[in-house]
């Protein structure tokens, strides 16, 4: 049986650089461990749950849970999976699509920013504002955008290493006003990614989810690679560290969020509000009144 690896050997904090080609897609894992695995995800995702009620109540720091992939990785399967160990009334999903026109008159962070979640809250993006260092590279999109010649006009490289900057100073604004981002990579293989897409085609229930326009960017796939490990490379940081983590088997990859997000919460370490003096003398006075209106009920004489 192969040792289950710790989610810590696939995070990139910018003390290492990310070769993607030395990186496993499988975990290692094989099918033997899976109920085992399994039955370590839940008893994280209890403890998720009970840290999640805390940071709820303390509500002094914010989670942004970036996932990050290409199609069929299973970004979306692992936002179900988030979300069924969690109260939703703390959590908060967005989904980044092709920018509208009232999106891309704007800055590229004005559409993210407006989904920043209050202190106290978990929110998930599925993708994220790397899109616009990595379809938008990869595309060519800023060559189209309506902007001054001073932006559009610049190379490539200079264009795409401001992006990055402004992304490292984004994320550490965000740390120094209480959140935590944690982005997550989805390295799936090609091969499960035909594997994926055939069933997409061939099962009924899944045919929405296939799009033709996924197999160009497989067409890309080396290109596609080389700029997400440009865009890690030139982002990961001790505040906002990147986890690139095998995606080709669903129940590990689940194991291993589930771990990320709660040593988060733990790094976190959220603490139920107490309360001061007057507060708790406050709650003794209401006690006493809800304990009264017992006795006052049961002394009253039996009609
Ligand atoms: P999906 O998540 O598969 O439904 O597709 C969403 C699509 O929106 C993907 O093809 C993304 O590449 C695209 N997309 C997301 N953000 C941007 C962006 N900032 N610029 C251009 N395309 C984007
Ligand atoms: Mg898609």
């Amino acid at each position: 049986m192969a040792e289950a690896k710790d989610a810590k050997r696939y995070r990139f904090d910018g003390e290492r650089v990310l070769h993607l080609a030395d990186l496993d897609t499988d975990g290692g894992v094989s099918r033997e461990d899976r109920d085992r695995i399994e039955a370590e995800t839940k008893t994280l995702q209890e403890k998720i749950c009970a840290m999640q009620d805390r940071l709820y109540a303390d509500g002094r720091e914010g989670v942004i849970l970036i996932l990050q992939a290409i199609d069929a990785a299973g970004k979306d399967s692992t936002v179900k999976h988030v979300m069924s160990g969690v109260n939703p009334q703390g959590v908060d999903v967005y989904s980044f699509k092709t920018p509208n026109t009232e999106e891309l008159a704007h800055d590229f962070l004005w559409r993210v920013n407006r989904c920043i979640p209050e202190r106290g809250k978990i929110a998930i993006f599925n993708r994220s504002y790397y899109e616009d260092v990595l379809v938008v590279r990869l595309r060519e999109l800023n060559k189209t955008y309506k902007m001054p010649e001073r932006c559009t006009g610049k190379k490539t490289s200079e264009f795409f290493d401001e992006r990055y900057a402004d992304i490292v100073n984004y994320e550490k604004y965000l740390f120094h006003n209480g959140y935590r981002v944690v982005k997550i990579f989805l390295n799936v293989s090609k091969k499960e990614q035909k594997k994926r897409f055939l069933e997409r085609i061939e099962v009924p229930e899944k045919n929405w989810k296939f799009n033709a326009g996924d197999l160009d960017d497989r067409d890309v796939w080396d290109k596609y690679h080389e700029i997400y490990e440009m865009a890690i490379n030139h982002t990961a940081s001790a505040v906002a560290p990147w986890y690139v983590l095998p995606a080709d088997r669903k129940w590990y990859t689940r194991y291993l969020v589930s771990q990320i997000l709660l040593k988060t919460l733990e790094d976190i370490d959220p603490r139920y509000p107490k309360l001061d003096e007057a507060a708790r003398m406050g709650l003794a006075d209401c006690r006493r009144r809800l304990e009264s209106e017992g006795k006052k009920k049961d002394a009253e004489p039996a009609k």
